[in-house]
C-alpha cells in the first residue's frame, strides 16, 4: 500500500517536473521563432556567394588563358611579318625561278598563317568581351548577395544579442530539470519524442476548464478526466498524443 502510494506520488512529481520543463522549452521555442527563417536564409546566401566567387575565379582564369592565347598569336604574327619582310628582300635578288617560287610559296604560307591567327584573335577578342560581361554581371550579383547577407546577419545578431542571455538562462533551467529527472530516462525520451512530433512542440498540456485537451482542444471523456485529476498515471490525449495533466501541475 505504501509502495503504491509513493509510486503515485512519483507520477505526480514527474508530471509537475515535465510541466515545468515544457513551460521553459516553450519560452525557448518562442525566442527561436523570433529568428524565423533568418539562419536558413543566411546559410543559403552564404552558399550562393561561395558558388558565385568560384564562378568568378573560373571566369578570371578563362580570361587569363584567353589573353595568353591572344598574345601568343600576336607574337607569331609579328614573327611571321618580319620573316616575310626578310624573304621579300631576298625575292628581289632571287637567283632563279626555283628560288623565287620557293620564296613566294613560303611567303604565301606565312600570310595564310597570319590570316588564320588574326581570325583566331578576333574570336578571342569577342570571347574576352563575353567573359568580361559575365564577370561584371556576377560582380553585381555578388554585391547584392553580400548586402543582403550583411543585413540579414545584422538582424539575426541583434535578435541573438537581445535574447541570448535569456535563452541561456532558460536552457540551464531546462537542463537542471532533466538532471533532476535523470532516473526517468524513458519518460523524458517519450516527452521529447512527443515534443518533436507535435505541431506546437507542447508534449504536456493542462486539462482545460471546459474539459478539453490544452493541446488539440478536443473533448476529454469524463472517465479520463477523473484519471487526469487523480494524477496516478500518465494520461495521453487520444486525439493529439500529448500528455495531459492538471492545471495545478503547471503552477
Ligand atoms: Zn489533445
Amino acid at each position: 500500500m505504501e509502495k503504491k502510494q509513493s509510486e503515485e506520488n512519483k507520477v505526480k512529481q514527474n508530471l509537475e517536473q515535465l510541466a515545468k520543463l515544457q513551460v521553459i522549452l516553450s519560452e525557448i521555442d518562442s525566442i527561436q521563432q523570433l529568428r524565423g527563417d533568418l539562419p536558413l536564409e543566411i546559410e543559403r546566401l552564404e552558399k550562393a556567394l561561395e558558388m558565385l566567387i568560384e564562378d568568378v575565379t573560373k571566369k578570371s582564369n578563362e580570361m587569363d588563358q584567353n589573353n595568353a592565347n591572344f598574345n601568343e598569336n600576336n607574337a607569331i604574327i609579328e614573327k611571321n611579318k618580319s620573316t616575310i619582310e626578310v624573304w621579300e628582300k631576298k625575292l628581289k635578288s632571287a637567283k632563279d625561278n626555283s628560288e623565287y617560287r620557293t620564296l613566294t610559296d613560303n611567303i604565301e604560307f606565312l600570310n595564310l598563317d597570319i590570316n588564320d591567327k588574326e581570325k583566331k584573335n578576333d574570336e578571342l577578342l569577342e570571347n574576352l568581351q563575353n567573359i568580361k560581361d559575365t564577370i561584371a554581371e556576377k560582380k553585381i550579383e555578388e554585391t547584392t548577395i553580400k548586402e543582403d547577407l550583411q543585413s540579414k546577419k545584422e538582424k539575426l545578431d541583434n535578435i541573438i544579442k537581445e535574447t541570448e542571455k535569456k535563452e541561456l538562462e532558460l536552457s540551464k533551467k531546462a537542463e537542471a530539470i532533466q538532471t533532476k529527472m535523470a532516473k526517468e530516462k524513458e519518460l523524458l525520451n517519450t516527452f521529447f519524442k512527443i515534443r518533436n512530433k507535435i505541431f506546437n512542440h507542447k508534449a504536456i498540456v493542462a486539462l482545460q476548464p471546459n474539459e478539453v485537451c490544452g493541446g488539440c482542444f478536443n473533448k476529454i471523456p469524463p472517465q479520463i478526466q477523473v484519471e487526469i485529476l487523480q494524477n496516478k498515471k500518465i494520461i495521453y490525449c487520444e486525439h493529439c498524443g500529448c500528455m495531459i495533466t492538471t492545471k495545478e501541475a503547471f503552477n
